[in-house]
């Protein structure tokens, strides 16, 4: 093929334990997917689940320092379970949605929240308050093979030590299957897409200099420096 321009780099994610990589296509989020964020952002607790999207290269491997990002003076850090989709489908059925699933990893939906909300209540697109550059830090991928399905268990988010998120993933309102479910009846899921699952409460701002520390049990743990 003869591009007129460079072509961008593919994205991928590290595979713990693997020399192989996790090709990136599509990153979804699920918006207010556990009752204690709802209450501390406001919003309906019985609401459908409903998805954003970041681009592929937002993401950011674990180690790395992302810079804090312009137009913004509250950037808030949201640790959530990622999902990796190794084979695709559309309609889902919540039965079969695990069989789906390549691995698992701890991610990070950086957010510029004064944007967010601003962009909410006028009844805007969300995209500059989440889609920015680096906002998709992730750690490694577990593969499914090798640690089983990641769907309960402690997942706590640290700031220079300090907890800050201490939550379990039983308390998503909308579970892996159900997500993966509903997802695949609006788009065809495909191999290489990646879902970031909905954070719990305790969301706050970083400034330069923060560290943070994000666990889920089973997984490899994920730090990212504010610079
Ligand atoms: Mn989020």
């Amino acid at each position: 093929m003869d591009y007129a321009i460079t072509p961008p780099e593919s994205v991928s994610v590290e595979i713990a334990g693997e020399t192989k990589r996790f090709p990136v296509r599509r990153v979804f989020c699920v918006g207010r997917n556990y009752i204690a964020h709802i209450r501390e952002m406001g919003g309906d607790e019985r609401d459908p689940p409903f998805y954003f999207t970041k681009p592929a290269d937002a993401i950011v491997p674990t180690g790395s320092a992302i810079d804090y990002p312009p137009l913004t003076s509250n950037l808030h850090y949201e640790c959530e379970l990622v999902v990796a989709i190794g084979k695709g489908g559309k309609d889902i059925p919540e039965s079969a949605a695990l069989d789906h699933i390549y691995g698992y990893a701890v991610g990070l939906d950086m957010t510029r929240r004064d944007v967010q909300i601003a962009l909410r209540e006028k009844g805007r697109p969300w995209d500059m308050g989440k889609a920015f550059d680096q906002s998709a830090p992730i750690g490694a991928i577990h593969p499914v093979a090798a640690v089983g399905h990641v769907l309960t268990g402690p997942i706590w988010l640290k700031v220079n030590g300090e907890t800050k998120q201490d939550s379990v993933l039983e308390l998503m309102i909308w579970n892996v299957q159900e997500t993966i479910a509903n997802l695949s009846g609006y788009v065809e899921l495909a191999p290489g897409d990646l879902i970031y699952t909905g954070t719990p409460d305790g969301v706050g701002p970083v400034v330069a200099g923060d560290v943070m520390h994000g666990h889920i049990d089973g997984l490899s743990d994920i730090e990212i420096t504010v610079r």
